[in-house]
């Protein structure tokens, strides 16, 4: 007797979907049996008609007020609007205050995620020029699932490599010789620098010849060009080629960059990323979110767009993310004024299912696709997986129970992120997360979230 059958449903896995029922005990899947071979569960939950997908991975992501803040996004509401959005394990990214560049701010994230959490976390490092070899050691050994380095931008300036490359050997060495994962924000400083600076001087000599129009998104966009992407892209390739660094890159925009990739996989190890929000939207669409739409990397045009779409269904980029970064409503309507003044970055881990689902619905992305980039591949790349990513025997019971003859309307007033609203606004998607459970318990049901904080830390 298990303690729980989910029985009848579809399971979708990166390799296709069967019927089966799922037999779950201690939080971890015992079996995945063909319909009617007589398994019984304490608990049943018939689950005909349904699809059941594994839980979504996500390994960007950021909780800017985790410590410090109640104005600003917390575990709870970013791990509520995780759960209730189908994603059951998050990566969080290091550079929420304060950063997680030691490992005593790395022990303080995970004890607050271990009281807080409603879904599994891991925990990505920091590191920069003032990182040195015990740091790298010790945030390892404490469990760190990456070591990220910000080529160009990523807030506090102590902790970006800039165009040093000194820097970048030094650091991707030390990743190595850990055998860690370098997570690379790619990207030149220079170029987003002067470009920035010739933009601003642009507008002020249309200010003074009497101009009222407001900069726009697109101007933004501008000064963040693809080519600032594939200038970090290749410069942390090639050094990783040299120190052997296993290496994942962040935030894909372009073709440009896919090119790159698909260059130097012959001879770096490494693994990349796509923001769900580049799939979806176009630089149009971006610039009809006024300030909303600024994020980095910018929207890009529609062949961008149709270019990462066609690269993520052949799987030369591994994986999809939210890269969630909540900004408040009230830090974004500062833009309208001056775009300058906006944060960069949408919310995006309650609408990274959604999102998906929208691509299945347009047959942008098949359903195996969403189980593969958004669930298997993350996990593999930083080790989780087979716990995390798959629904097969042996794995945490993670999942998410899908009618697909129920649409859902999307809209803000059902976002639970503190950011409370989403890009999305709108959008009607043909199918509705009816449950989602994290090994075994069933964590959120009908877009509300049931029970307590249970999330625990993972590590490789
Ligand atoms: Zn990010």
């Amino acid at each position: 007797m298990f303690d729980l059958v989910v029985r009848g449903g579809i399971v979708v896995s990166a390799s296709g979907q069967a019927r089966a029922d799922l037999a779950v005990s201690d939080g971890v899947v015992k079996a995945v049996a063909a319909p009617g071979d007589g398994i019984a569960g304490r608990q049943e939950v018939d689950a005909s008609n349904k699809l059941l997908l594994p839980g979504l991975v996500d390994a960007h992501v950021h909780i800017p007020g985790y410590f410090q803040s109640r104005r600003l996004e917390d575990f709870r509401s970013a791990t509520t609007a995780a759960a209730v959005g189908g994603v059951t394990t998050i990566m969080l990214m290091p550079t929420d205050d304060p950063r997680t560049a030691t490992v005593q701010y790395f022990e303080r994230k995970r004890r607050i995620g271990e009281q807080q959490s409603f879904v599994d976390f891991a925990i990505q490092a920091l590191v920069g020029p003032r990182t040195e070899e015990a740091d790298v050691a010790e945030m390892v050994a404490a469990g760190a699932v990456s070591f990220e380095l910000f080529l160009a931008y990523g807030g506090n300036p102590g902790f970006i490599v800039g165009h040093d490359d000194f820097e970048l050997q030094r650091l991707l060495r030390l990743v190595a010789e850990v055998g860690g994962t370098a997570g690379i924000t790619p990207h030149s400083p220079s170029l987003i620098g002067r470009l920035t600076a010739l933009q601003r001087d642009l507008e002020a000599a249309q200010r003074d010849a009497g101009a009222t129009n407001a900069a726009s998104v697109a101007a933004f966009a501008a000064t963040r060009p693809t080519l600032s992407e594939g200038l970090g892209i290749a410069r942390a390739c090639t050094v990783a080629r040299e120190s052997g660094t296993r290496i994942h890159l962040r935030a894909l925009s372009s073709q440009a960059s896919i090119d790159l990739v698909r260059r130097f996989r012959d001879c770096v190890p490494l693994s990349s990323e796509v923001m769900s929000h580049h799939l979806l939207f176009t630089e149009e669409e971006a610039a009809g979110f006024g300030p909303y739409g600024i994020i980095v990397p910018p929207i890009r045009a529609r062949s961008e767009r149709d270019s990462l779409r066609a690269a993520l269904r052949a799987a030369e980029i591994d994986m999809v993310v939210s890269d969630h970064s909540p900004v408040l409503r009230e830090d974004k309507e500062a833009g309208w004024a001056d775009i300058w003044r906006t944060p960069p970055g949408m919310p995006g881990l309650q609408t990274l299912c959604a999102s998906m689902l929208a691509l299945v619905d347009e047959g942008a992305l098949s359903l195996p696709d969403v189980a593969r980039a958004c669930a298997e591949r993350p996990a593999i790349s930083f080790g989780l997986h087979p716990r995390k990513g798959a629904l097969q025997a042996g794995s945490d019971a993670d999942f998410i129970i899908l009618d697909p003859a129920q649409p859902t309307l999307i809209e803000d007033s059902a976002q639970f992120s503190k950011a409370g609203y989403t890009t999305l606004k709108g959008r009607t998607i043909k199918s509705r997360i009816e449950a989602v459970y994290l090994r075994g318990n069933l964590v959120a049901e009908q877009g509300r979230i049931v029970g307590s904080p249970g999330g625990r830390f993972v590590r490789p």
